[in-house]
């Protein structure tokens, strides 16, 4: 019989109650004890909720109070030295480790570790650090532990465990920082001794998350995940292994794999469809075949009818006990219910499926698949006149904004005069002087600012009260920029709670949810707005808040717009039509309000793109399509400026190197670039390669409390300048300033600006 089967749920509860404990909890208002009853009690809501909806295989140990990589790192004794953990890893040590410890008390003050993003996700992991002196043990038995604590409430769960290669590859020594997959068979010996133990408390598979499958790997790293997979394979007396790929086409590696001493295999035919062909045409007996066909990394209803087809196809061919039915991946990256949304359209709310939706439609398939097609015949109904609907014109479709990407023109996406001749003409009109100092956009949103959001959105303000408090804002900020002495202003986007759900929220063919909540890390959840039909802007989105702004000075305001990639690559997006095309439909939007402050009389407008580089493909083959579009969607929208306009634009957090191309094809007027962190190692990319246009590499970290003084940002400055050519830098600091202080902004700036006007006085007198 086929399997219905889940790779992983929401962990954060429906009302987002582990993120609320955790952090009662790390205030001191909850104890240890409550804690885990918190969690305790998710875990069984997850566990019972999967069993109901009809899943075959529910995992367990997917459920993590910070991170699921931190875990299963804790679990083989990967701990760094600094944290002092020899014997067990308590609670708070874990937290320890995952976002440092202030000292007191005669205590050293502990760095957390680091934290990166997670795969093509927006779900950030902590990244393992493995000391060679420090030989691995199964320290931890979560599985276990986890595994009996549901088989207590009569569930029988399949224990999801982090594989050791994905482990390894994730991490990195945390010595020399280096690579340490040579550790591998050492590695693979702890996860023998896990399997046993697992098998002796009454588990009869497991789940081997392998996501590092999906990357661009060496022979020499494929054959040591083999050795140790057949090794764990082999070596395991009873307990079934599920092996699981997701993210990504491994097309080139599926035989290997088949191949592997495993009972199953997941694949994610949601990003590689073509992949079940491939393993039929194999035509040898291999492990079963696990169907990700529902889709976990987004929100709409799936094609029972299409993808029934697909589940048939595989039974004629491997026969029904080799087939399981699942998700892509964990359904960690979508929303817990859809039933909770209340303010949807009918339309749209008919179209969303969140996790509990979609385990429904793996059961759903599990039924078809047995039963036939009659036995699911509502289900499929159902199923056929919402996708009809989304096909009618109507909610989803707007001719006008179609007919406008179809008659794009090539001159759409270059501006007027190329950047040498455009830079005169920008130099004439603003008037700016050498290292010129500027902001990223936000300014600190203060206790005061939330308040007042608050209560406009509880209906205690009205709409022209929290108007004029964004207004009263918008003039202290302003103040500020002027007694500090900046040259290029910024209204200090104080309407905004985010660049995207802003935007998301102005636009035609985007909604926003109550509940859409998804784990960003730890306690961090987002709520990212879903773009469900055609989009254009429907007035002006930031003019007045711009203009008034530019009111208050005779200095050029910027006009701070959200590209077209970050909207697109922070949101939901639709699955019927390519990525690129809903890029560009957005991409003419933010073209039309840059056009507006231009008319206006805004001189310079900056489209910020920090995603430019999380949105590449996992495997290199894919890149050089997605940049195409990437860096055409940001050119549309910065093309409808005319010569005379500055565009500038910003990105943070990556390495540059691997984009450069793409950044320089970008053609901004100028560009601010995260660097504080990791000056030195933007410095080297741009004594690589020559940056043509402007650039601000941020001066310092606006992550940290910390006040730069005069003489290190002077010094930096410095750096820079024996790379970049003065005509050619800015000076900023490396990203928005929402999160700081005014004890700590005005400080700060106030150094950076003292820092130009020195520089500058030394290059005059040069
Ligand atoms: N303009 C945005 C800000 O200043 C940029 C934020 C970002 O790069 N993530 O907040
Ligand atoms: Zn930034």
């Amino acid at each position: 019989m086929v399997i219905a089967s889940n790779l992983g749920f929401p962990r954060i509860g429906p009302g987002r109650e582990l993120k609320r404990c955790l952090e009662r909890y790390w205030f001191g208002e909850v104890n240890e004890a409550e804690l885990q009853a918190a969690a305790a009690s998710i875990r069984r809501q997850n566990w019972l909720l999967q069993k109901s909806a009809g899943m075959d295989h529910i995992p367990s140990n997917d459920f993590s109070f910070y991170d699921h990589v931190l875990d299963a790192a804790v679990m083989v004794g990967a701990i760094p030295e600094r944290f002092g953990i020899t014997e067990s890893v308590t609670l708070p040590d874990y937290f320890a480790m995952a976002r440092g410890r202030v000292g007191g008390g005669g205590r050293r003050d502990l760095p957390a570790m680091e934290m990166t993003k997670w795969f093509d996700t927006n779900y950030h992991y902590i990244v393992p650090e493995f000391s060679s002196g420090r030989p691995f043990q199964l320290l931890d038995d979560k599985p276990v532990r986890e595994f009996l604590e549901a088989a207590a409430l009569g569930i029988h769960t399949r224990p999801v465990i982090l594989g050791p290669f994905s482990l390894l590859m994730l991490g990195r020594d945390a010595e020399s920082g280096g690579p340490v997959l040579h550790r591998l068979p050492e590695l693979a010996e702890v996860y023998v001794e896990l399997l046993r133990r697992l098998r002796d408390a009454g588990a009869t598979w497991v789940q081997m998350d392998e996501p590092c499958l999906s990357l661009d790997l060496d022979d020499a790293s494929m054959g040591a995940f083999e050795t140790a997979c057949r090794r764990i394979g082999e070596r395991n007396s009873g307990i079934e292994i599920l092996l699981t790929t997701y993210f990504a086409d491994i097309g080139d590696r599926l035989d290997r794999l088949a191949d592997l001493p495993v009972a199953g295999l997941h694949l994610d035919l949601v990003r590689a469809p073509h992949l079940l062909e491939k393993l039929i045409a194999r035509k040898r007996t291999g492990p079963a075949v696990s169907l990700g066909i529902v889709d976990g990394r987004n929100v709409w209803r799936a094609d029972l009818h299409r993808l029934l087809g697909w589940v048939e196809r595989a039974i004629g061919a491997f026969g029904a006990e080799r087939v399981m039915i699942a998700p892509s991946c964990s359904l960690l990256h979508v929303p817990l219910d859809a039933r909770l949304e209340t303010g949807l359209s009918p339309e749209v709310q008919n179209m969303l499926a969140f996790a509990v939706q979609k385990l429904h439609e793996v059961a759903a398939l599990a039924k078809g698949a047995r039963f036939g097609r009659k036995a699911i015949a509502g289900e499929l109904d159902t199923c056929t006149a919402a996708l009809e609907q989304r096909r009618q014109p109507g909610a989803f479709h707007d001719p006008a904004v179609r007919e406008r990407v179809a008659a794009l023109k090539p001159a759409m996406f270059h501006r007027p005069l190329p950047y040498d001749q455009r830079r005169g003409l920008q130099a004439q009109r603003l008037r700016l002087p050498r290292l010129p100092t500027t902001t990223i956009g936000s300014f600190p949103q203060t206790p005061d600012v939330r308040k007042a959001r608050a209560q406009y959105l509880a209906g205690r303000l009205d709409g022209s009260q929290y108007e004029e408090h964004i207004r009263e804002q918008i003039r202290h900020t302003l103040s500020v920029q002027e007694q500090i002495g900046l040259d290029v202003l910024v209204h200090g986007e104080y309407e905004r709670t985010d660049m995207v759900e802003y935007f998301g929220a102005h636009l035609a063919g985007f909604t926003t949810t109550q509940f859409g909540w998804v784990q960003s890390y730890g306690s961090r959840c987002v709520k990212p707005p879903i773009i469900f039909g055609d989009v254009h802007r429907r007035q002006p989105i930031t003019l007045d808040h711009t203009l008034y702004a530019q009111s208050l000075t005779q200095k050029p305001v910027k006009g701070m717009l959200t590209g077209p990639l970050t909207i697109l690559n922070w949101s939901f997006v639709r699955d019927d039509q390519p990525r690129w095309e809903t890029c560009f439909q957005i991409a003419l939007a933010i073209r039309d309000e840059v056009k507006d402050l231009q008319a206006a009389g805004i001189s310079i407008i900056q489209i910020d793109e920090p995603t430019l580089r999380e949105g590449l493909p996992l495997r290199k083959a894919d890149q050089p399509a997605y940049l195409r579009w990437a860096v055409d969607a940001f050119r549309l929208s910065a093309a409808g400026a005319s010569a005379q306009t500055q565009v500038h634009t910003h990105m943070c957090y990556c390495n540059y190197g691997e984009i450069l191309d793409a950044v320089i094809e970008m053609d901004a007027d100028v560009i601010s670039l995260e660097a504080a962190r990791s000056s030195m190692e933007l410095l080297k990319v741009l004594s690589e390669r020559r940056y043509p246009n402007e650039i601000g590499p941020g001066v310092y970290d606006i992550h940290s409390p910390r006040v730069p003084s005069e003489a290190e940002i002077h010094a930096l400055i410095r750096e820079m300048l024996k790379v970049l050519r003065p005509e050619q830098l800015w000076i900023n600091p490396d990203c928005g300033l929402k999160t700081r202080r005014w004890e700590e902004v005005i400080p700060a700036l106030t150094h950076m600006v003292q820092a130009a006007k020195r520089v500058r006085g030394e290059l005059a007198a040069s």
